[in-house]
Protein backbone atom coordinates (compact mmCIF):
# COMPACT_ATOMS: atom_id res chain seq x y z
CA UNK A 1 0.00 0.00 0.00
CA UNK A 2 1.19 3.75 -0.93
CA UNK A 3 2.95 5.60 2.10
CA UNK A 4 0.05 8.68 2.54
CA UNK A 5 1.09 12.50 2.48
CA UNK A 6 -2.03 15.18 3.37
CA UNK A 7 -0.44 18.55 2.92
CA UNK A 8 -2.38 20.74 5.57
CA UNK A 9 -3.88 23.75 3.68
CA UNK A 10 -6.78 24.69 1.67
CA UNK A 11 -5.32 26.87 -0.63
CA UNK A 12 -5.14 25.41 -3.87
CA UNK A 13 -2.39 27.07 -5.39
CA UNK A 14 -0.32 25.53 -2.57
CA UNK A 15 -1.64 21.90 -3.39
CA UNK A 16 -1.13 22.37 -7.23
CA UNK A 17 2.39 22.89 -6.07
CA UNK A 18 3.53 20.13 -3.90
CA UNK A 19 1.36 17.80 -6.02
CA UNK A 20 3.88 18.83 -8.82
CA UNK A 21 7.12 18.64 -6.63
CA UNK A 22 6.12 15.65 -4.78
CA UNK A 23 3.93 13.66 -6.94
CA UNK A 24 5.51 9.98 -7.08
CA UNK A 25 4.27 6.43 -7.82
CA UNK A 26 5.46 5.00 -4.29
CA UNK A 27 3.19 7.38 -2.10
CA UNK A 28 0.06 9.33 -2.37
CA UNK A 29 -0.95 12.89 -1.62
CA UNK A 30 -3.84 14.44 -0.22
CA UNK A 31 -5.08 17.85 0.90
CA UNK A 32 -7.39 18.53 3.79
CA UNK A 33 -10.35 18.47 1.94
CA UNK A 34 -9.85 15.41 0.09
CA UNK A 35 -9.52 13.92 3.52
CA UNK A 36 -12.90 15.74 4.83
CA UNK A 37 -10.91 18.08 7.46
CA UNK A 38 -12.84 21.71 6.65
CA UNK A 39 -12.13 23.11 10.08
CA UNK A 40 -10.97 26.44 9.77
CA UNK A 41 -7.26 26.44 11.48
CA UNK A 42 -6.53 29.89 13.41
CA UNK A 43 -3.33 30.51 13.00
CA UNK A 44 -2.28 32.69 16.60
CA UNK A 45 1.73 31.70 16.15
CA UNK A 46 3.96 34.99 15.34
CA UNK A 47 6.41 33.08 13.14
CA UNK A 48 6.32 30.88 10.41
CA UNK A 49 7.04 27.85 12.25
CA UNK A 50 4.65 28.83 14.98
CA UNK A 51 1.84 28.95 12.47
CA UNK A 52 3.52 25.52 10.67
CA UNK A 53 3.09 23.63 13.98
CA UNK A 54 -0.10 25.04 14.90
CA UNK A 55 -1.39 23.68 11.15
CA UNK A 56 0.36 20.23 11.55
CA UNK A 57 -0.75 19.81 14.95
CA UNK A 58 -4.05 20.47 14.30
CA UNK A 59 -4.61 18.21 11.12
CA UNK A 60 -2.80 15.18 13.51
CA UNK A 61 -5.35 15.62 16.21
CA UNK A 62 -8.03 14.94 13.35
CA UNK A 63 -6.05 12.08 11.85
CA UNK A 64 -5.79 10.66 15.59
CA UNK A 65 -9.17 10.64 15.76
CA UNK A 66 -10.50 9.35 12.52
CA UNK A 67 -7.65 6.45 12.66
CA UNK A 68 -6.23 7.76 9.22
CA UNK A 69 -2.12 6.98 9.46
CA UNK A 70 -0.52 9.54 7.44
CA UNK A 71 2.63 12.53 7.76
CA UNK A 72 1.11 15.85 7.80
CA UNK A 73 3.31 18.36 5.75
CA UNK A 74 1.99 22.10 6.84
CA UNK A 75 3.65 25.18 5.15
CA UNK A 76 3.68 28.30 6.55
CA UNK A 77 4.75 30.86 4.06
CA UNK A 78 4.37 34.65 3.37
CA UNK A 79 6.00 37.71 1.92
CA UNK A 80 8.40 40.13 3.88
CA UNK A 81 8.97 43.98 2.45
CA UNK A 82 11.99 45.39 3.71
CA UNK A 83 10.72 49.03 3.27
CA UNK A 84 7.44 47.78 5.55
CA UNK A 85 9.95 46.29 8.11
CA UNK A 86 9.12 42.55 6.93
CA UNK A 87 5.12 43.30 6.51
CA UNK A 88 2.91 42.12 5.53
CA UNK A 89 5.19 38.46 7.17
CA UNK A 90 3.05 35.97 8.43
CA UNK A 91 -0.25 38.00 7.84
CA UNK A 92 0.03 37.47 4.17
CA UNK A 93 -3.02 35.79 3.53
CA UNK A 94 -5.13 38.55 5.43
CA UNK A 95 -2.96 42.14 5.03
CA UNK A 96 -6.47 43.58 3.69
CA UNK A 97 -8.36 41.56 5.85
CA UNK A 98 -9.74 38.19 7.20
CA UNK A 99 -11.30 37.83 3.67
CA UNK A 100 -9.38 39.40 1.62
CA UNK A 101 -9.00 38.20 -2.14
CA UNK A 102 -5.01 38.22 -3.58
CA UNK A 103 -5.79 41.13 -5.52
CA UNK A 104 -6.92 43.28 -2.20
CA UNK A 105 -4.12 41.91 -0.35
CA UNK A 106 -1.62 42.81 -3.16
CA UNK A 107 -3.04 45.96 -4.35
CA UNK A 108 -2.81 47.43 -0.55
CA UNK A 109 1.02 46.47 -0.75
CA UNK A 110 1.26 47.91 -3.61
CA UNK A 111 -0.11 51.14 -2.46
CA UNK A 112 1.48 51.29 0.80
CA UNK A 113 5.19 51.10 -1.09
CA UNK A 114 4.05 53.82 -3.62
CA UNK A 115 6.76 56.24 -4.23
CA UNK A 116 9.17 53.95 -2.20
CA UNK A 117 12.33 53.04 -4.10
CA UNK A 118 13.15 50.46 -2.10
CA UNK A 119 11.05 47.71 -3.86
CA UNK A 120 13.55 44.87 -2.03
CA UNK A 121 11.22 41.45 -0.84
CA UNK A 122 11.44 38.57 0.25
CA UNK A 123 9.21 34.97 0.39
CA UNK A 124 9.73 32.73 2.88
CA UNK A 125 8.16 29.34 3.22
CA UNK A 126 8.59 27.16 6.54
CA UNK A 127 7.29 22.96 5.82
CA UNK A 128 6.40 21.50 9.65
CA UNK A 129 6.40 17.88 8.91
CA UNK A 130 4.48 15.52 11.61
CA UNK A 131 3.70 11.70 12.42
CA UNK A 132 0.36 11.45 15.35
CA UNK A 133 2.80 11.05 18.70
CA UNK A 134 6.30 12.05 16.95
CA UNK A 135 8.29 15.19 17.11
CA UNK A 136 8.51 17.30 14.03
CA UNK A 137 10.51 18.08 11.26
CA UNK A 138 11.23 21.72 10.14
CA UNK A 139 12.32 22.72 6.62
CA UNK A 140 12.65 26.83 5.53
CA UNK A 141 13.05 28.38 2.14
CA UNK A 142 13.06 31.73 1.01
CA UNK A 143 13.36 33.11 -2.10
CA UNK A 144 14.42 37.20 -2.87
CA UNK A 145 13.15 39.82 -4.96
CA UNK A 146 11.54 42.44 -5.60
CA UNK A 147 8.00 44.27 -5.71
CA UNK A 148 7.22 46.00 -9.59
CA UNK A 149 4.61 48.79 -9.47
CA UNK A 150 2.44 47.04 -12.16
CA UNK A 151 1.07 43.61 -11.45
CA UNK A 152 2.30 41.06 -14.72
CA UNK A 153 0.83 37.31 -15.20
CA UNK A 154 -1.61 35.05 -14.51
CA UNK A 155 -0.34 31.99 -13.31
CA UNK A 156 0.29 30.90 -9.42
CA UNK A 157 -1.48 32.69 -6.62
CA UNK A 158 -0.99 35.35 -3.58
CA UNK A 159 1.55 37.96 -4.19
CA UNK A 160 2.85 36.39 -7.49
CA UNK A 161 2.11 38.91 -9.95
CA UNK A 162 3.45 41.58 -8.09
CA UNK A 163 7.02 39.73 -7.23
CA UNK A 164 10.22 39.25 -9.48
CA UNK A 165 12.84 36.71 -8.12
CA UNK A 166 16.47 37.85 -8.26
CA UNK A 167 18.16 37.51 -11.25
CA UNK A 168 14.82 37.21 -13.08
CA UNK A 169 12.62 39.71 -15.42
CA UNK A 170 9.45 38.11 -15.20
CA UNK A 171 7.47 37.75 -12.21
CA UNK A 172 6.21 34.26 -10.89
CA UNK A 173 2.75 34.93 -12.11
CA UNK A 174 4.55 34.88 -15.89
CA UNK A 175 6.61 31.36 -14.83
CA UNK A 176 4.74 27.63 -15.04
CA UNK A 177 5.06 26.04 -11.86
CA UNK A 178 8.06 24.25 -13.22
CA UNK A 179 10.11 27.27 -13.58
CA UNK A 180 8.86 28.80 -10.10
CA UNK A 181 9.47 25.10 -8.51
CA UNK A 182 13.11 25.56 -9.08
CA UNK A 183 13.66 29.52 -7.72
CA UNK A 184 10.86 29.69 -4.99
CA UNK A 185 10.87 29.74 -1.18
CA UNK A 186 8.06 26.76 -1.30
CA UNK A 187 10.60 25.02 -3.77
CA UNK A 188 13.81 25.15 -2.04
CA UNK A 189 11.73 23.91 1.71
CA UNK A 190 10.35 20.69 -0.54
CA UNK A 191 13.83 20.35 -1.84
CA UNK A 192 15.14 19.52 1.40
CA UNK A 193 12.21 17.60 2.90
CA UNK A 194 12.78 15.18 -0.23
CA UNK A 195 16.28 15.23 0.50
CA UNK A 196 16.01 14.60 3.63
CA UNK A 197 13.09 12.19 4.23
CA UNK A 198 14.09 10.54 1.15
CA UNK A 199 11.45 10.72 -0.44
CA UNK A 200 11.37 9.99 -4.48
CA UNK A 201 9.32 11.76 -6.82
CA UNK A 202 8.56 11.31 -9.93
P1 LIG B 1 -0.65 30.99 4.94
O1 LIG B 1 -1.76 30.10 4.53
O2 LIG B 1 -0.86 31.71 6.22
O3 LIG B 1 0.68 30.28 4.89
O4 LIG B 1 -0.67 32.13 3.85
C1 LIG B 1 0.36 32.38 3.02
C2 LIG B 1 0.05 33.63 2.20
O5 LIG B 1 1.31 34.17 1.80
C3 LIG B 1 -0.70 33.30 0.92
O6 LIG B 1 -2.10 33.43 1.07
C4 LIG B 1 -0.14 34.33 -0.04
O7 LIG B 1 -0.81 35.55 0.12
C5 LIG B 1 1.31 34.48 0.44
N1 LIG B 1 2.18 33.52 -0.27
C6 LIG B 1 2.82 32.44 0.26
N2 LIG B 1 3.49 31.78 -0.70
C7 LIG B 1 3.26 32.45 -1.84
C8 LIG B 1 3.68 32.22 -3.18
O8 LIG B 1 4.34 31.25 -3.53
N3 LIG B 1 3.24 33.13 -4.07
C9 LIG B 1 2.49 34.22 -3.75
N4 LIG B 1 2.04 34.45 -2.53
C10 LIG B 1 2.42 33.56 -1.57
Amino acid sequence: MKELYVIATSNPGKVKEFANQLGSDFYEIKSLSDIGFNEKIEETGSSFQENASIKANAVCEFLEKKGIVATVIADDSGLEVEALDGAPGVYSARYAGDDASDQENYELLLSRLKGNLNRNARFVCVLCVQKVNESPIYFEGECKGIIIETPRGSEGFGYDPIFIPESNDRTFAEMTIAEKKALSHRGHAIKKLIEALKLSPN
